[in-house]
């Protein structure tokens, strides 16, 4: 038996999103494009899922641009950004613990020439919106913050970082990674003052090969690829109808449940505080308050990476940060300046709908014994 706690990494595709794709790769699977039937109908069909996503997000249709990936998604807000700002100026704001997928595009940016300012978070992996205003220049084009922090699961102050934004009175458009805070924290694009929004389908719970990008109305990007002229021209290339489906599936049924998930969530949370810190001396909670899907945590003393192998042997599914890092260490982890040893022992637990007391009681008996067991090898 698996007992899964790694959903910020990547979730189960729910039933309903695969009975959807099913439904789109069988009698749904003519292109959207062509004007006899089976083409019209998958293109009402297409148009219904927008709308779909659109209603979880709280934007109108017209502002969801389907993508590949969250990935995808960041490097386009990022280069159209600076793109439609390439005559106001070339300073960047972001902060150290976004994701490598607005990091990279940040850095190659520098190399083009452009200056980035890279807000740091403190102890508990905040971002202070007085820092962000004292970076803010009136040649400033762009700020990406993200919603919620994949490691931490600290929420930013996005709303207030558009009001800063509006003050200054400087040229940037805001961006925002909403890849860990959509479903899982509640917004709109609007109340955050967003003009740019980032989102992931294997995050909530359908497949991996579909995001999407909020782009506020009257915003006029640059396409990001040339071609047949779909999705209003800015993402050509036929619509991968059966990702689309089954990402419409889980932000239909997610946002339908979105209380009672948070609430179950928040729930999980606590208890896992709890039953962890019960099971293992000198374990510590890293930060508090945040979206209630992620809880890092530390046991100071002990390598993470050995940790994570020794609960995945026994079925238990946790991650020692970010699972891009593949084994470099975490950039967020090393912003927050945490003494080595708490550095070295961080673990990140995720919770979904779907994760139970059970998979929680799992970890906290696995974590007690690799307490135990690595403690005994070590000494
Ligand atoms: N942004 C954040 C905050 C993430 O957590 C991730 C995935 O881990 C991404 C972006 C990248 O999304 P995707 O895996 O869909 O490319």
């Amino acid at each position: 038996m698996v007992h899964y706690l790694d959903n910020a990494a990547t979730t189960p595709v729910r039933p309903e999103a695969i009975q959807a794709a099913v439904e789109a790769m069988g009698e749904g699977w003519g292109n959207p494009s062509a004007r006899y039937a089976i083409g019209t109908q998958a293109a009402a069909r297409v148009k219904s899922w927008r709308a779909d996503v659109a209603g979880a997000l709280g934007c109108a249709p017209e502002e969801v641009v389907f993508t590949s990936c969250g990935t995808e998604s960041d490097n386009w807000a990022i280069q159209a950004a600076v793109e439609l700002g390439k005559r106001k100026g070339k300073h960047i704001v972001t902060t150290a613990i976004e994701h490598a997928a607005v990091l990279e595009p940040c850095r190659a940016l520098e190399r083009l020439g452009y200056e980035v300012t890279y807000l740091q978070p403190d102890r508990q992996g905040n971002i202070s919106v007085s820092d962000l205003e004292q970076a803010l220049r009136p040649d400033t084009v762009l700020v990406s913050m993200m919603l919620v922090n994949n490691e931490l699961g600290t929420v930013l102050p996005v709303a207030e970082a558009a009001r800063a934004i509006k003050r200054s009175g400087c040229p940037a458009l805001l961006h925002c990674d909403a890849v860990q805070g959509f479903l899982k924290v509640p917004f709109t694009p609007q109340k955050l003052g967003v003009d740019l929004l980032s989102l992931s389908g294997h995050k909530i719970h359908a497949p991996k090969g579909i995001g999407a990008m909020y782009i506020r109305k009257g915003l006029k990007l640059q396409p990001l690829i040339r071609g047949g002229g779909q999705e209003e021209g800015l993402r050509s290339g036929t619509e991968a109808t059966a990702q689309i489906a089954a990402f419409a599936a889980a932000c239909r049924l997610g946002a339908e449940t979105l209380d009672q998930d948070l609430a179950h969530m928040a729930d999980l949370n606590a208890y896992a505080q709890t039953r962890l810190k019960e099971a293992v001396p000198g374990l510590r909670v890293l930060t508090q308050g945040g979206a209630p899907h992620i809880l890092p945590i530390t046991m100071p003393g002990y390598k993470s990476e050995v940790v994570v192998r020794f609960l995945g042997d026994r079925g238990i599914c946790v991650s020692s940060g970010s699972a891009c890092h593949k084994g470099k260490p975490s950039h967020v982890y090393a912003a927050l300046k945490l003494p080595k040893k708490e550095q070295d022992g961080v673990l990140r637990v995720s919770f979904s709908y779907d994760t139970e007391r059970e998979d929680v009681d799992a970890l906290a008996q696995g974590l007690k014994a690799a307490g135990e067991q690595l403690f005994t090898s070590l000494s």
